[in-house]
């Protein structure tokens, strides 16, 4: 059983502890992911907004599988870290892989709180909060836009910038 540890991550780190590509992507690039997008979903991805409480397509999903980023595909959490939090939005209890997650402080509407962000694109994710389950006593609350599901055993297809050196093929 693994415990997960907030380790700080290197900011050098150009490849996970899972394998993962974590090269950042050029501004142009994802600007091109982020094309499918709606008005909406970009509103949360890359200015950093909320999706309204209960109404994430996330927030009842029981399938057994991972939930990757939705512009970059980074894998982000285990179907198996998420839990019913009771306040309406996706909420897990640990991180697919620590490098895989960035943490910012957050001064915005008054409060402190600590966004996250996909480490690989730097999309907006949502907020972690240090009054979780144990062991991790973590609660990482997301936006359902900034999610995409993997059913158990499908690989979720990986955007990596191709004009970034040859990332690692996870
Ligand atoms: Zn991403």
């Amino acid at each position: 059983m693994s415990i997960f540890k907030p380790v700080e991550v290197s900011t050098q780190a150009t490849t996970s502890r899972t394998g993962y590509d974590l090269t950042p992507l050029s501004p142009e690039f994802r600007k091109e992911l982020a094309t499918p997008l709606s008005i909406e979903e970009r509103r949360v991805m890359l200015e950093h907004g909320t999706e309204r409480a209960f109404c994430g397509h996330f927030l009842d999903n029981k399938k057994t599988g991972v939930y990757a980023c939705r512009l970059c595909g980074l894998p982000l959490f285990r179907s198996t870290a998420k839990f019913d939090s009771g306040t309406g939005w996706p909420s897990f209890f640990e991180g697919f892989d620590p490098d895989h997650i960035r943490n910012i402080s957050d001064h915005s509407y008054g409060m402190v709180r600590t966004e996250i962000r996909c480490r690989r694109c730097d999309g907006h994710l949502g907020h972690v909060f240090n009054d979780g389950p144990r062991p991790s006593g973590l609660r990482y609350c997301l936006n359902s836009v900034s999610l995409s599901f993997f059913n158990e055993g499908t690989e979720p297809p990986q955007h990596v910038d191709p004009t970034a050196k040859p990332g690692i093929k996870a």
